[in-house]
């Protein structure tokens, strides 16, 4: 289901003419996108109410949920990761294209799930180092359009990542919980019991899994976790 982008204005009222961000040649109506594209978004129909990932019916959840239940008490992750949100998600971290966050929040926003809003987004934060060599924090961006929708603050720092950590690619699931553990550091989450972390891609949910530990063990009682796309790991 689409549901209206609400404030989010892609362009002014003097420029409606605006062509498509994804295919160029037709005009660009719901959140910039025509509605041609926007109904082709790789979209995941139903998923695990706990995890997000993928399931055959709605209104289940997994297996490794069942088992381990995670932190977070339920993820909004509206699209697969595949092209042209994948495409999009790498010009983000790679190649700077911070416009490109404002459409992945516009879209995340145009699907979001007929719940009640958290009382605040909290962005993954990334370890100094690779903060220093990015330049930027892709979660952190996209948490400001979100948050600035569904007005709501965007807390980018009160919780730092203080271990640097090789990157997730490459482990199996396992070595992604191992790998992540005790790496953030929260602090100044008094009154707050309901947070979304806020993330790019989610592949096994380790590293919002953990940040969710960290928060809960700050006091927050509800987190969930909004992210753009997930992705599945190859076997
Ligand atoms: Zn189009
Ligand atoms: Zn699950």
């Amino acid at each position: 289901m689409l549901r209206a982008c609400g404030a989010v204005k892609f362009r002014g009222p003097g420029n409606l003419t605006a062509p498509c961000l994804l295919c160029g040649d037709r005009q660009g109506l719901v959140c910039g996108l025509c509605r041609a594209c926007a109904s082709e978004l790789p979209v995941i129909a139903t998923a695990c109410a706990r995890c997000g990932i993928p399931l055959s019916r709605a209104g289940l959840v997994c297996a490794e949920c069942q088992q381990r239940p995670p932190a977070f008490s339920r993820c909004y992750v509206p699209f697969h990761y595949r092209d042209p949100i994948s495409a999009r998600i790498r010009a983000l971290k790679f190649a700077g294209d911070l416009p490109a966050a404002r459409e992945l929040a516009a879209w995340m926003w145009m699907r979001r799930p007929p719940r009640a809003i958290p009382q605040a987004l909290l962005p993954v934060p990334l370890h100094r180092r690779r903060l220093l060599w990015r330049g930027f924090n892709q979660s952190l961006e996209l948490a400001r359009h979100l948050g600035e929708w569904a007005r709501v603050p965007v807390l980018g720092d009160r919780c730092a990542r203080i271990a640097y950590t090789a990157a997730q690619s490459g482990l199996d699931a396992r070595r992604r919980r191992r790998n992540v553990r005790g790496v953030f550091h929260a602090q100044g989450l008094g009154g707050l019991v309901h947070v979304a972390i806020v993330d790019d891609v989610i592949t096994t949910g380790s590293t919002v899994g953990e940040l969710a530990r960290t928060l809960r063990r700050q006091g927050v009682e509800d987190v969930e976790v909004w992210a753009v796309a997930r992705a599945t790991l190859r076997p």
